[in-house]
Parts: structure tokens; C-alpha cells; sequence
């Protein structure tokens, strides 16, 4: 490489010394100016951004997951350890599909996924907001499957079940 200093030397590497567990230190001299130093390389990380549904972009946030899923877990029997875990999933998806840039939905998209899995009323609350229904018969749409597997399944949503009845 070109000298940084005078601009007209080479800038060449004259020796090399490895680092426990770190980056090489390298020595450096100037065949010009004649100056010595030694240079370390350094790891200058993207951040991951995220594309908002208006296009504009903010740095991603683990926060954020987290927070999402704690919103829609509040008071439901899920524990702390299944939200870490959750979360921990989101991340490895998202480093390993994602470089550079996301898609809010598509990490709203994951949120959703784990909590399906999760809790249906975590779920219900989470794609309410997130999904931003229209009207009360999109929602119903969306919410209509997760009430007939209920009916046939065990069930925790009595309530809800009378109240189906009284619809149909
Ligand atoms: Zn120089």
C-alpha cells in the first residue's frame, strides 16, 4: 500500500507478529519517508438496518423484539426463558437471511411465527397491532382457525367458545 503519511513511498509490511487470540500485529515502514509503525486490523461492523414500512430505515434493535413479545405475553403463562428463546431464534433467522438490511415485516412476520407456537392470545394481540386490521371481519378471519382448533383441542378459551356459540 501506498505510505498515509507522505503520500509517495510503499507502505510495506516488514514483519508480523500473531496476538493470542486477536488480529496480527503487523510492522509497517516507508521506503520514502521512512517512517515505522505497527497496524492491527480491525473488524468495522454493518449494522443491520431495518426498512420501515414508509421506507425509511432504523438501526435494528433486539430491543425491540424482545419488547414485542413481552407486550403481547403480558399476564399469559409464558415464561421468561420461552421469551429469550424466542428471541434467540429471531436473531439467528435474522443474521443468517438478513445482510445489511431487513424488512420490518419480515421480522414481524417472525414474531408472529413464534408466538403461534407460543400462546394464542399472545398471538391475537400481537397480529391485531400488527397486522392493522381493516375491520372486525378481517380480524375475525385471521382469528377463526386458532378458535375452531380450541374447540376441538383442549381449550383454555371457554369464554371465547360460548361467545362463538352465540355467533353462530
Ligand atoms: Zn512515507
Amino acid at each position: 500500500m501506498k505510505c498515509p503519511f507522505c503520500r509517495k513511498g510503499d507502505f510495506a509490511v516488514v514483519d508480523s507478529r500473531s496476538q493470542d487470540g486477536g488480529f496480527p500485529r503487523r510492522r509497517r515502514a516507508c521506503d520514502h519517508c521512512k517512517r515505522k509503525v505497527w497496524t492491527v486490523e480491525q473488524i468495522v461492523e454493518t449494522p443491520l438496518q431495518v426498512i420501515k414500512k414508509d421506507g425509511t430505515r432504523e438501526p435494528f434493535d433486539a430491543g425491540k423484539i424482545r419488547g414485542g413479545l413481552e407486550k403481547a405475553c403480558y399476564k399469559r403463562p409464558i415464561s421468561a426463558e420461552q421469551i429469550e428463546a424466542a428471541v434467540a431464534e429471531i436473531l439467528e433467522e435474522v443474521y443468517s437471511r438478513y445482510f445489511g438490511e431487513v424488512p420490518a415485516q419480515a421480522l414481524g412476520d417472525m414474531v408472529m411465527a413464534r408466538l403461534k407456537t407460543l400462546d394464542q392470545v399472545a398471538y391475537v394481540r400481537f397480529a391485531s397491532i400488527y397486522r392493522e386490521f381493516k375491520d372486525v371481519s378481517e380480524f375475525v378471519q385471521e382469528v377463526q382457525p386458532m378458535l375452531k382448533q380450541s374447540r376441538n383441542g383442549t381449550g383454555n378459551a371457554s369464554k371465547k367458545r360460548k361467545r362463538a356459540k352465540k355467533a353462530d
